[in-house]
């Protein structure tokens, strides 16, 4: 696996500039499978097309490949019935490889409905000083509509 943390390192970059998650994190399955999961706010466009462009490019290191991808784009909503439910998801998962060597890079882009803590992590970004550009693409702030018959 050394040879895929050494091409993720190369790369890491693509996190913060092309990436459009509010957060990341990531874990080893096995000792063959690196996973990578990168969650969004509802109504931001996981940017999978843009990744997986870059993961392939040679300019940015050894090309990765496409081995399968399921994307779920398609759905309007994470939650079924447009209710809010923070246990619902929506995850487009691609899986690359590199053809000479063994191990697999799993990228989870995960959209969770949308909820009511969205405005405590925006404030904890802010204090922990997050760049401004990067959190108003990841976290735009929503406008408020008022229902109809309350004003
Ligand atoms: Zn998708």
């Amino acid at each position: 696996m050394r040879w895929l943390t050494s091409d993720v390192l190369r790369r890491i970059g693509l996190w913060h500039t092309t990436s459009t998650a509010f957060c990341t994190r990531y874990w080893q399955h096995g000792d063959q499978t690196m996973i990578w999961e990168l969650r969004h706010l509802y109504g931001v466009r996981p940017a999978h097309d843009d990744f997986a462009a870059l993961l392939r490019d040679p300019v940015w290191g050894p090309p990765l490949s496409i081995w399968k991808y399921h994307c779920d784009c398609h759905h309007r909503r994470p939650d079924p019935g447009g209710r809010p439910h923070p246990d619902y998801e929506r995850q487009c998962t691609f899986h690359f490889h590199h053809s000479d060597q063994p191990g697999v890079l799993q990228i989870r882009f995960r959209t969770n409905a949308p909820s009511d803590d969205e405005p405590e992590v925006r404030q904890e970004l802010q204090a922990a000083q997050a760049d401004s550009v990067w959190l108003s693409r990841v976290l735009p702030q929503r406008k408020l509509v008022a229902a109809p018959g309350t004003r």
